[in-house]
């Protein structure tokens, strides 16, 4: 029998109604105890390094998360994290950049109403999950509502209902019918994983409207080394901004001109307000690169160096099939 550590972090699979509405209040062992037909194929151990609404996660979380896997690693078949559903997509990205080439799969899921609840998904989340994770397959993943995603390719889509996340150009990894794995994409890593400890914090994240008052830009790029613009369309920044966005590559920051579209990526080179930004030093695109893939990526990208030309050869390096092109 397959041997798993369940890892609980929180999320409205684990919570309880308080009079102030829903917050974690379940432990790893009451969420084990309301699936008991998975002793039937695997042996469960459990821990609770964290008990958060997901809202409040923070790379500082990640990092505690990469370490109880990377000290658990050798002594068991896979992992299953339970997590809250708002910032799962950017777990499941940071996790796949902090725990890489990992034959053993990490399984990230939720639920949108508590295990405890008549009408929950979080049972038959659950019992995908270790189904999954004992099925063979590697890698960083979420099993949410039936579908299996990589993890760099999800994005909660819905806020209800319980098909919650989408794979954003990308296509689902398998999913889960009757109690089988159907694969689509196999997925097998050999060797030894790469952990990572570090990332760098401070990474922005700016969305473009138009009108957005001038000198936005400035005030966050000057507090981060790292700042995400999302702009419209395949890619572009209005002329008012020019010169901010220029004085914050040459103050040596890494700037990543990204798109609000989910889906087909960025392409700088159609439009002369996009095609313009090409050839400045510290700019980069995400191409079809997911938004929480974008963020965490660069967040391990800057922890690790600092030096533009190894900045853009990590950031284009594909991980976990997060970048296509
Ligand atoms: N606010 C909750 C969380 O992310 C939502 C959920 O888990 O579905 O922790």
């Amino acid at each position: 029998m397959k041997k798993i550590l369940l890892i609980a972090t929180g999320g409205t699979i684990a919570s309880r109604k308080t009079l102030s509405g829903l917050a974690p209040g379940l432990s790893a062992e009451e969420l084990l105890a309301q699936v008991p037909d998975v002793r039937k194929f695997c042996q469960v151990e459990v821990v609770q390094p964290l008990n958060l609404d997901s809202t409040n996660i923070s790379p500082g979380d990640w990092l505690l998360l990469g370490g109880v896997i990377e000290r658990n690693y050798d002594s068991f078949d896979a992992f299953v994290i339970c997590h809250g559903t708002d910032t799962l997509a950017y777990t499941a990205a940071a996790l796949s950049y902090l725990v890489q080439n990992t034959s053993k799969p990490l399984v990230l899921t939720g639920a949108q109403r508590p295990i405890d609840a008549e009408d929950t998904d979080a049972r038959q989340n659950l019992m995908d999950s270790f189904r999954y994770a004992c099925s063979g397959d590697s890698g960083v993943c979420i099993v949410f509502g039936g579908r299996v995603i990589a993890g760099t390719r999800a994005r909660k889509t819905r806020t209800k209902s319980y098909n919650a996340f989408t794979s954003i150009n990308f296509p689902e990894l398998a999913e889960l019918r009757d109690q089988r794995v159907l694969r689509f994409i196999p997925f097998r890593e050999s060797g030894r994983p790469v952990f990572t400890r570090e990332l760098c914090q401070r990474v922005a994240l700016i969305k473009l409207i138009p009108g957005l008052p001038e000198g936005a830009f400035s005030a966050i790029g000057d507090r981060c080394d790292g700042l995400i613009i999302e702009s419209y369309g395949v890619g572009g920044i209005p002329d008012v901004y020019l010169s901010e966005l220029d004085r914050i590559l040459q103050a040596g920051k890494t700037v990543v001109l990204a798109t609000q579209v989910p889906q087909e990526g960025s392409d700088l080179s159609v439009y002369q307000v996009g095609h313009r930004l090409r050839e400045r030093a510290g700019l980069l695109e995400p191409y079809d690169m997911t938004l929480e893939s974008t963020v965490t990526k660069l967040m391990w990208v800057l922890g690790k160096t600092r030096e533009p030309g190894e900045v853009r050869r990590l950031f284009y390096t594909p991980v976990n099939f997060d970048l296509l092109f």
